[in-house]
């Protein structure tokens, strides 16, 4: 394990070479105070409803990574979205994004799994918004393997993580990293801590939850905790899609 971390922290810095050398742009240029990005994996029906209702109140929009064959069907994080959820998201100026098309965890599967995948959710999304091409992805469960990071960095122009961190200057792409608002472990004064500290480093700080609503799953929040933590981030830096931040950074 310590060896595999120091094996990536070392990639981490050929990328961020590389990226120099490509004349990509750093996080910290682009926005001196930060930038913030919310996103939902699986896209429950009240991400939008309520949690992307609750960004386009404070002027922002969010980053709704989609697994297409859970469409129309419902799990512990309550009704997934339909159609015209998926839909209404588009038009309203978030962000569609993938997961895996089956909701499959990346770190057990060989390359040409992960490549099907990869059709089968920009086939399904495209069948939804016709033409439309999905530009980044999220690992279902946040498992991560060096196959995956290498088979889906081709496809896709950021794969986004669960490690907790703050992006910067060139990011990792392969594994962007992102903090939870879970309503279980939810502490207010935590979160304005880590959007100011963002802000102080000139970072890309990356949210991440799944059902927003009153009574949500271990893996979501209430409309209150995200409503809390959206205000503080509107207050102090600009708030983007991925894919707004990525175009910026022409990576
Ligand atoms: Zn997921």
């Amino acid at each position: 394990m310590a060896q595999s971390r120091s094996f990536h922290d070392v990639a981490r810095k050929v990328r961020r070479k590389l990226g120099q050398f490509l004349g990509q742009r750093q996080i910290g240029d682009v926005w001196p105070s930060g930038v913030v990005s919310f996103s939902f994996d699986d896209f429950p029906k009240t991400a939008f409803t309520m949690g992307g209702a609750i960004l386009e109140r404070h002027g922002a929009r969010g980053t709704y990574y989609t697994a297409s064959k859970l469409k129309g069907t419902a799990s512990d994080l309550g009704p997934l979205f339909e159609t015209e959820d998926l839909r209404a998201a588009h038009r309203n100026g978030h962000e569609i994004a993938c997961h895996t098309h089956s909701h499959l965890r990346c770190s057990q599967a060989d390359k040409n799994t992960l490549v099907s995948e990869v059709r089968a959710n920009a086939a399904g999304i495209s069948a939804i918004i016709e033409g439309f091409v999905p530009a980044n992805f999220a690992y279902p469960f946040g498992a991560a393997s060096p196959t995956a990071r290498h088979v889906l960095k081709r496809h896709y122009a950021s794969c986004r993580g669960i490690q907790p961190g703050i992006n910067m200057k060139i990011p990792d792409t392969a594994e962007l990293y992102a903090y939870s608002v879970y309503a279980g472990t939810f502490d207010e004064l935590r979160m304005r801590e880590l959007i100011d500290r963002n802000k102080a480093v000139g970072g890309w700080l990356i949210f991440y939850t799944h059902d927003v609503t009153p009574e949500p799953s271990p893996y979501g929040c209430t409309p209150e905790q995200w409503d809390a933590v959206v205000a503080h981030a509107a207050k102090t830096s600009p708030i983007l899609t991925v894919r707004d931040v990525m175009a910026a950074l022409n990576a």
